[in-house]
């Protein structure tokens, strides 16, 4: 199908865990911890509090890989019936994300997917002439992905991955809705500049709900369902839900140039319900003319800055 090598490293998360304490896992400063909330999530009723820093909304307490590895297979990017379906579900937000990367210049060049599940970007990537290569946590989704052809490694931080390095680096990573299960970003963020090329594009589809949160916490007053309801389907199962201007400021600390950022071709599918559509076209007026982000998820693409 394609003349790139099916490489498989497994280099298998170990059990480790360690107490996030009041480390915000999105900009990486100590959060004196003064906000404490108890949200029902896509994990059950957890305790969060929300960073003083950069105002992000993060869950509390321990990060286990294991543990992270066991639930994100439970979910439907985590099995291979329902991920593969998904793939199909977001093919027009693969296009949109894959028809801007080629506008910046990057086209045909080597792309690494961080957290690909069941092949996601990377099969209409490679439609295109891209040299795909996939990191996932769950190992299925390796094996399966290796199948296709792409050179692929199980690991939970890009810091362990091994298929580029800073004498063999890569063209293009994209991030597409995975940044808010990494439990330490600014470190994955720095990893991801250095295996990328000078120059190189970092693509992040990211997930900017925390005014959702905001506005759940103020409806709670009002009702308390409907305020559960909006906290719940803000958060689903991340671990964080950070504000877009903080996610720009901690991208640039960790060394790129932000080329863009925009809720434009963020949007998964075409179909989705009426609601959504109009926040999308909402969120990208808003932004585009106030530069105000209420955008469920935004685009943002960045350059590697020289050191
Ligand atoms: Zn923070």
């Amino acid at each position: 199908m394609q003349d790139q090598i099916a490489e498989v490293t497994d280099s298998r998360c170990e059990s480790t865990s360690h107490d996030s304490g009041n480390f915000c896992p999105a900009c990486g400063e100590t959060d004196e911890g003064t906000n404490r909330y108890r949200f029902e999530s896509g994990r059950g009723e957890t305790q969060w509090s929300r960073c003083t820093s950069c105002a992000t909304y993060y869950m509390t307490g321990e990060y286990d890989e294991a543990a992270e590895t066991d639930h994100t297979r439970h979910m439907a990017w985590g099995n291979e019936a329902e991920g593969t379906r998904l793939n199909l579900l977001k093919e027009n937000g693969f296009k949109a994300t894959l028809d801007q990367i080629e506008a910046l210049g990057y086209g045909c060049l080597s792309i690494l997917d961080v957290g690909c599940s069941f092949g996601g970007i990377l099969v209409e990537a490679e439609k295109r002439g891209f040299k795909c290569a996939g990191l996932d946590i769950v190992p299925e989704a390796v094996a399966y992905i290796s199948s296709l052809g792409y050179r692929a490694q199980q690991c939970c931080s890009l810091k362990d991955c091994t298929l580029f390095s800073q004498q063999d680096p890569v063209d293009v990573i994209s991030v597409l809705d995975a940044h808010i299960y990494w439990p330490n970003q600014p470190a994955e963020l720095r990893a991801a500049r250095q295996l990328l090329r000078d120059d190189g594009l970092l693509v992040i589809r990211a997930v900017t709900k925390s005014a959702f949160i905001t506005t759940g916490r103020m409806m709670g007053t009002v009702s308390a369902r409907i305020s559960k309801k909006l906290i719940r389907r803000a958060i689903a199962d991340h671990r964080f839900s950070m504000p877009l201007k903080s996610l720009l400021k901690t991208v640039e600390d960790a060394g790129f140039e932000i080329l863009s950022a925009s809720p434009r071709g963020a949007q998964h599918t075409d179909s989705a319900p009426l609601g959504a559509r109009a926040a999308f076209a909402l969120g990208t007026l808003l932004w585009h003319r106030l530069g105000l982000s209420i955008a469920p998820t935004t685009l943002v693409f960045a350059r590697k800055k020289a050191e």
